[in-house]
């Protein structure tokens, strides 16, 4: 399976990584939408929130439970956005499931 998030994880594709763990991935997006800009994927391949099921669902919790620490770690004191993209319409680029994490200044309050 041909797949760019897969390639960064296993360090085939340089990525600037901010965190790791057994289960997740986190690293800068290389097209920055905001003064802190990061994705957090798991390491098992899942395709998007919609491929998530009973049993990837504690790969998507050790990533919440990473998140908090991923943001205090880039000095996201003041709040952030966590974002996921799924499927055509929700404009997901690339099928491996990933959370951005988006802050260090006031956010749109335009969600769509
Ligand atoms: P999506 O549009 O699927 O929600 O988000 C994919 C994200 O991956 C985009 O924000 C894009 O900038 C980022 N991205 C695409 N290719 C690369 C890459 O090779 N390295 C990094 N660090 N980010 C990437
Ligand atoms: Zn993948």
């Amino acid at each position: 399976m041909d797949c760019l998030f897969c390639a960064i994880i296993k360090g085939e594709i340089p990525s600037k990584k901010v965190y790791e763990d057994d289960s997740c991935y986190a690293f800068l997006d290389i097209n920055p939408q905001a003064p802190v800009h990061c994705l957090v994927v798991p390491k098992e391949h899942i395709a998007s929130v919609d491929a998530i099921n009973s049993e990837s669902a504690d790969k998507v919790a050790a990533i919440f439970t990473a998140i908090p620490k991923i943001a205090a770690s880039l000095g996201l004191t003041n709040g952030y956005r966590v974002v996921s993209n799924i499927g055509e319409d929700g404009c997901q680029s690339v099928k491996h499931l990933h959370f951005h994490i988006l802050g260090g200044k006031k956010l749109s309050e335009n969600m769509a």
